[in-house]
C-alpha cells in the first residue's frame, strides 16, 4: 500500500519526515505537512471561508470556498485515507451526516440490507428518513446467513454492517458478506466506529466503504462532533464529493484541526482502552455478581475466530457490556456507585463512561425487539478510557459489591428502589 496514494495527484507543500506504512507513523505524519513558509510542524488553522483568485475563475491556490474544500479538512481526510488503507476519504459534520449522505447517493427505488443491531441514529435514518426519498431498508439479525436470500436482484444496492454491534458486541464476518454482495454487484458499507482504524480496517476485508463517527475514537477527546467515510473507488469519490458539497453537511476547519490532533494518538489510546477493557471484562467475568459479559477481546466470545481474523492483534476495543444480577435496579445502582466511570451516553473518549442502554441509548427500541437482540434491562454498557487499568477494575468491583450485595445487607431490596440519586 502506498501511504500517500492520495497525495500523488495533488500539489503539496514540503512534507514532514517521510512516513512509512506502519500505523503510528502514519497517524502522526499523514496529512501533516510542515508550513512551507514558516516551517511550523503543526498545520495552521485556516478559518477563511473564501480564497482570492488571480483572475476570474483562477484561484491563487487549490481552494475557492470553504464548503467545497479547505486546507484543514483536506489534511484530515488525507490522514483518514492513510489509516483506513483507502485511496480517498471525506469528512462530514457528524457520523449521522455521513450515513445520510451515503444513503442520499442511492437512486429512488433502491433497497438496502442492514444488520438489525445498528447504531440507534442509523436505525432511525433507515426507518424514518430513507423512505422519504424512496429507499427501502430491511434488517437481518444474522446477516452472514440471510444476505443471499434478502438480496432483491436489481434493487439491492447496499449492505450495511456494524461490527462489533452496539451494545451487545456481536461481530460480522465482513469477508463472508462482501463475497456474496459482490457476486450481485452490491456495495458493502462497514460502520467501524466501535473499533477505530487502529483495530480494524474493513476495506482490507472486502468492504467498499468504511464509515466512522469521528466523534468517538478518532477524535477521542469528547469535544468534536464529526464523521468520515473512506473508500477506493474513483466513481464513489466523484459522487460523494459532489454530495458532500451539494448537501453541505461538512465539518468546520477548527473541528477538522482538533480531530486531526486527536487522531495522532489514536494508536496509543486504542491500545490502552483495549487493555483496560480486557482487564475490566476479566474482572466482570470472574465476579459472582454478573450473568454475562460481552467483550470481543475475551477468548470465550462466541465469535472469537472473527476477532482473530479481523482485529489487529486480537484486540477487543474499549467497549464492553454485561448483565448484572439484581435486574434493572442493580444496573442503575451500579451506574451510581462507580466513581471513575461517568454516567453518560457516547464512547471512545479518554474518559471512561457507563450507561444502561435499555433506558438511555436504546430506549427508543420497543422492549420485545430490544430483548430479542440481547439488550435486557439489566445490561450495562461501558466505554473504557485510558485511565489506569487497575483503578478502573477496582472501581467496577467496588460498585458491583454495592449494587448487588449492599441492598441485600441493608434490606433495601424489600423497598422498591427505583433510583439511586439520593445516595
Ligand atoms: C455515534 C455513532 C454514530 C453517529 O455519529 P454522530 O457523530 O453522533 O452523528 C454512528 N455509528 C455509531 C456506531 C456510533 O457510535
Amino acid at each position: 500500500m502506498s501511504p500517500h496514494a492520495v497525495q500523488d495527484s495533488i500539489e503539496t507543500p514540503p512534507r514532514a519526515p517521510s512516513p512509512i506504512a506502519n500505523f503510528g507513523t502514519l497517524a502522526v505524519h499523514a496529512g501533516s505537512p510542515h508550513d512551507p513558509t514558516t516551517g511550523a510542524v503543526i498545520e495552521s488553522l485556516s478559518l477563511s471561508t473564501t480564497f482570492a483568485q488571480n483572475s476570474v475563475g483562477k484561484p491563487v491556490g487549490a481552494y475557492e470556498y470553504v464548503r467545497s474544500s479547505n486546507p484543514n479538512r483536506d489534511n484530515f481526510e488525507e490522514a483518514i485515507a492513510a489509516l483506513e488503507h483507502a485511496k480517498y476519504a471525506l469528512a462530514f459534520s457528524s457520523g449521522s451526516a455521513t450515513t445520510a449522505t451515503i444513503l442520499q447517493s442511492l437512486a429512488q427505488g433502491s433497497h438496502v440490507v442492514s444488520v438489525s443491531d445498528v447504531y440507534g441514529g442509523t436505525h432511525r435514518y433507515f426507518t424514518k428518513v430513507a423512505a422519504a426519498h424512496g429507499v427501502q431498508v430491511t434488517f437481518s439479525p444474522s446477516i452472514e446467513l440471510d444476505v443471499a436470500d434478502m438480496i432483491r436482484p436489481g434493487e439491492t444496492k447496499l449492505i450495511w454492517i456494524e461490527s462489533p454491534s452496539n451494545p451487545t458486541l456481536s461481530l460480522v464476518d465482513i469477508r463472508a458478506v462482501a463475497t456474496v454482495a459482490h457476486q450481485h454487484g452490491i456495495m458493502v458499507v462497514v460502520d467501524n466506529t466501535f473499533l477505530s482504524p487502529y483495530i480494524q480496517n474493513p476495506l482490507d476485508h472486502g468492504a467498499d466503504i468504511v464509515v466512522h463517527s469521528v466523534t468517538k475514537y478518532i477524535n477521542g477527546h469528547s469535544d468534536v462532533l464529526m464523521g468520515c467515510a473512506a473508500f477506493n473507488s474513483p466513481d464513489l469519490k466523484d459522487r460523494l464529493t459532489f454530495l458532500q458539497n451539494a448537501i453541505g453537511a461538512v465539518p468546520s476547519p477548527f473541528d477538522c484541526w482538533l480531530a486531526h490532533r486527536g487522531l495522532k494518538t489514536l494508536h496509543l489510546r486504542a491500545k490502552e482502552a483495549s487493555r483496560n477493557a480486557l482487564l475490566v471484562s476479566n474482572a466482570l467475568a470472574s465476579s459472582a455478581h454478573t450473568l454475562l459479559v460481552n467483550y470481543p477481546g475475551l477468548p470465550t466470545h462466541k465469535q472469537y475466530s472473527i476477532v482473530q481474523k479481523q482485529h489487529r492483534d486480537g484486540l477487543g476495543g474499549g467497549m464492553l457490556s454485561f448483565r448484572i444480577k439484581g435486574g434493572p435496579q442493580a444496573a442503575e445502582r451500579f451506574c451510581q456507585q462507580v466513581n471513575i466511570f461517568t454516567l453518560a451516553e457516547s464512547l471512545g473518549g479518554v474518559e471512561s463512561l457507563v450507561e444502561v442502554p435499555s433506558s438511555m441509548t436504546h430506549a427508543g427500541i420497543p422492549k420485545e425487539q430490544r430483548e430479542a437482540a440481547g439488550v435486557w434491562d439489566d445490561l450495562v454498557r461501558m466505554s473504557c478510557g485510558v485511565e489506569d487499568g487497575e483503578d478502573l477494575k477496582k472501581d467496577v468491583l467496588q460498585a458491583l459489591e454495592k449494587a448487588v450485595i449492599g441492598p441485600k445487607v441493608a434490606g433495601m431490596l424489600k423497598e422498591p428502589q427505583t433510583n439511586g440519586h439520593a445516595r
